[in-house]
């Protein structure tokens, strides 16, 4: 195993509402460390980021009082990888079909249709194929959950459900519309926090042949 790969690197959960220490379990699981982010201030430090499941709502309504919106909008669009998933997935989208506007932190390519699934059809479980992650399925659960409407080119959908992007990925971001840590698979959080690790040791290796041309 490579230093990389065994770096622990540190990883804030979202804690303004909403499932956090499925999450905080998931991530020690992979090798993470991992902090509460409640505050802007608590983005110091930070590898990466999870916005869990929850009332996106809620959530844009909170941390658009409290700032913390704005820090968050302006640290992962500087590059801090985020895993998003079920309205972590909403606040990292562009935008929302069919509804009215609401507060988010935007900046994936992707438009999302929250409660996607009728009213009727609150929760559900399925086997998802992620075929990134290879065999078996993930046991996606789906908690009034959104779908991906659409996607642009800077986007790789990862996994589709009843003909609907469920999972998707570009440069720093990976969102589902399930519920991953609610499962004892930790896959996608691992594909998350590798993702975190290469990115910085690039990041140092940049750093060291900076400081070995002066
Ligand atoms: N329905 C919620 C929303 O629209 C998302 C549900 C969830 O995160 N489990 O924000």
């Amino acid at each position: 195993m490579s230093a990389g790969q065994a770096s622990r690197p540190r990883i804030g959960v979202l804690a303004v509402q909403g499932a956090v220490s499925e999450h905080e379990e998931a991530l020690a699981d992979v090798g993470a460390r991992t902090s509460r982010v409640r505050t802007a201030d608590d983005l110091q430090g930070l590898d990466g980021l999870v916005i869990p499941g929850g009332e996106s709502t809620t959530f844009g309504l909170v941390a658009g009082e409290s700032g913390l919106l704005d820090a968050l909008r302006a640290r992962i669009d500087g590059g801090l990888p985020v895993l998003g998933t079920c309205a972590g997935m909403i606040m990292l989208a562009d935008g929302i079909a069919g509804g009215g506007p609401q507060p988010l932190v935007g900046g994936m390519d992707i438009v999302v249709r929250r409660n996607a699934w009728g009213r009727q059809v609150r929760s559900f479980e399925a086997d998802v194929a992620v075929p990134v992650l290879g065999d078996p399925p993930m046991r996606g659960i789906f908690i009034r959950a959104p779908w991906i409407e659409s996607a642009g080119p800077s986007v790789e959908v990862i996994a589709e459900h009843g003909g609907h992007a469920v999972a998707a990925r570009d440069a720093t971001r990976i969102v589902a519309a399930f519920h991953p840590e609610l499962t004892g698979d930790r896959r996608l959080h691992r594909m998350f926090v590798d993702g975190v690790r290469e990115r910085d040791a690039g990041q140092q290796h940049e750093e060291d042949t900076v400081v070995g041309a002066q």
